[in-house]
């Protein structure tokens, strides 16, 4: 595991990517104008917020945060489609839980609030990916499916950096019996973080180790996001009622 990330007012960067000049991030609730229970950086549409809030949290991430465009975003579904980005993005109308992009810059971001924020850069390419993993996802090998994307567009998997977003962490995320079935056949030793709650961070580890990353070159930002009410949005503490955080992974930060 990397040094841990440093902790800014809006959001934390991943360290692990900085040390290789990519900017990757994931929002904390602070730093927004949407009122309670959205309160107060909500990027999620649909849910009650008003969108004229979710638009001036956009624009005050791509001010604070310096994103060298707006990111791309998609409608996400629990699955392991690609939907492949270039240059200004926008919110599509197409599903997929994995943007994918081989140009530089880009910006690629999912909405989390439990779910597992999974940010991917081959530094030398500059291929990049944001993954959705929830559980659905993640029993669908939603990390190794983008992980073979990336190579599919040329990158080469012992020099992908990963950083796997706060999610709900294993001391709150219980789960049924399908589900844990589901997970413990995801990934090599999965069965060592599933029992009647699940570790989606260290499930999505594994996937990525499976897929030849170097263990150097994956970064786990240890938080639980419904244990810990101050930072993070969490569906199930909240029941639903909640807002939505964003991870942003942009390739137009190389020097
Ligand atoms: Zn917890």
């Amino acid at each position: 595991m990397a040094e841990s990330p440093c902790i800014e007012p809006a959001f934390i960067q991943s360290e692990l990517f900085a040390q290789h000049h990519i900017l990757a991030l994931f929002t904390l609730r602070a730093g927004g104008v949407s009122p309670a229970p959205f309160d107060s950086q909500n990027f999620g549409s649909g849910l009650g917020d008003n969108e004229q809030n979710i638009h001036s949290n956009l624009d005050q991430l791509i001010a604070s945060a310096k994103l060298p465009c707006i990111p791309h975003q998609a409608v996400q579904v629990h699955q392991s489609h690609i939907l492949y980005c270039n240059g200004s993005g926008q919110m599509h109308d197409y599903e997929a839980d994995i943007l994918l992009s081989d140009q530089p810059d880009t910006a690629l971001a999912v909405r989390t609030a439990d779910c597992l924020p999974l940010l991917l850069v081959e530094p030398i390419s500059g291929i990049s990916a944001a993954v959705h993993a929830g559980w659905r996802g993640t029993a669908a090998g939603v990390a190794k499916q983008a992980v073979q994307g990336m190579c599919e567009r040329g990158a080469k998997t012992q020099h992908i950096l990963a950083s796997l977003g706060p999610c709900i962490g294993s001391c709150c995320f219980e789960i049924g019996a399908d589900a844990a079935t589901a997970l413990k056949n995801s990934a090599e030793s999965a069965a060592d973080f599933v029992q009647s709650t699940a570790d989606l961070s260290q499930i999505n580890r594994l996937q990525l180790l499976e897929c030849g990353l170097s263990a150097h070159h994956i970064e786990r930002i240890n938080a639980c996001t419904a244990c810990d009410a101050e930072h993070f949005f969490s569906f199930r503490r909240d029941a639903g009622q909640t807002g939505r955080h964003l991870a942003v992974v942009a390739t137009a930060c190389k020097p």
